[in-house]
């Protein structure tokens, strides 16, 4: 018998959380359908309270070792039908409509630790010294909190994610990973999986993982999850490239009131992003809402990164509406 975390995102509004627990299961039998109270998780009345979890993705547990899984699961009513809180289920269908432009998305998740109320080893009182430099740095009066950042890049790769490195960030106690490249539904299924293990292993160290765009007011960095990708057309074409830059102003409030709650706070035009109020791209410009990353430009193909959704964004909805966007139009 193995464990399987049935690991699934909740109905917590405006920001869902994750929720998982543990199954004992047949080692090497497929995953079952399981259960939950969804009216603890504000997904269902307490009248009528049961949800399906439906596995989707599992990998090997890290944590618990062994022949252990973690399980992502798509949440569906108790008639077999994609529960409202379901973003999974809508991403894979645009994925599926678009599949012959080979879509690839390579995530890059933002997170502060916060221990005791305050980003990790913050002052009790007053703030550290201003920003400049934390980012890539090394050595104790900049870095905080490596050794957990280290444990889990360590245990995401023990889980087979497809992590392409990690940073730490301009504000103190801020640091980054990237899942990616892969498709639409892949990425978001490894994000939900490293988002899990990150929060599991904060619990041994007392931290709490914040995904707020704006977890400290004032002259410090937001937290954001630059999304980048590619068509197989834009992997070939520059110009490919900047009319996905050029289409996504098309929707741009449809795209900023989904990129995650309090998007605002961070979009400000200061800090290295652009006032959610207006859209504009550019090669090299951190000040855009989308970068053509330089050496595309110089290639002459390649990819764009759309620099707008907040650190707690859906994965499954940004995937999906930059999917939608830019395929029905180049
Ligand atoms: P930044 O310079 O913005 O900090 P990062 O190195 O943190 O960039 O992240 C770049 C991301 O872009 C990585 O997740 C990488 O996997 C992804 N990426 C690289 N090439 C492509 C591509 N052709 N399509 C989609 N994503 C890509
Ligand atoms: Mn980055
Ligand atoms: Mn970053
Ligand atoms: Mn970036």
């Amino acid at each position: 018998m193995i464990k399987a975390e049935y690991i699934w995102i909740d109905g917590t509004k405006p920001t869902p959380l994750l929720r998982s627990k543990t199954k004992i299961v047949e080692a090497g039998a497929e995953l079952p359908i399981w259960g939950f109270d969804g009216s603890s998780t504000n997904q269902a009345p307490g009248k009528s309270s049961d949800c399906v979890l439906k596995p989707v993705f599992s990998c090997p547990d890290p944590i618990r070792g062994g022949a252990h899984k973690l399980v992502v699961c798509e949440v569906l009513t108790s008639d077999m039908e994609p529960h409202l809180s379901n973003t999974r289920a809508k991403c894979v269908a645009t994925e599926s409509r678009y599949s012959d432009h080979g879509m690839w998305f390579g995530l890059e998740q933002e997170y502060t630790l916060f221990k005791d109320g305050r980003p990790l080893g913050w002052p009790e009182q007053g703030f550290p010294a201003p920003q400049g430099p934390y980012y890539c740095s090394v050595g104790g009066d900049y870095v905080y909190g490596r050794e957990l950042v280290e444990e889990h890049l360590t245990a995401c790769l023990a889980a087979g994610l497809k992590i392409s490195g990690i940073n730490a960030e301009v504000m103190p106690a801020q640091w980054e990973f990237q899942v990616g490249p892969l498709s639409a539904s892949a990425v978001s299924d490894q994000m939900v999986v490293a988002r899990w293990l990150l929060a599991r292993i904060a619990e041994k160290y007392g931290v709490h993982v914040s995904y707020e765009p704006k977890p400290v007011k004032g002259d410090w960095n937001g937290a954001g999850c630059h999304t980048n990708f590619s068509t197989i057309a834009m992997r070939e074409s520059y110009d490919k490239c900047v009319q996905a830059a050029q289409v996504l102003g098309e929707r741009h409030e449809l795209h900023i009131s989904n990129y995650g709650a309090g998007i605002e706070e961070r979009l400000t035009g200061n800090h290295e992003t652009c006032s959610w109020r207006e859209y504009k791209y550019g090669v090299s410009d951190r000040g855009a809402s989308v970068r053509i990353p330089w050496q595309v430009a110089r290639d002459g193909y390649g990819y764009i990164e759309d620099r707008r959704p907040a650190a707690n964004c859906d994965p499954y909805v940004v995937t999906q509406l930059i999917t939608e966007t830019v395929c029905s139009r180049i």
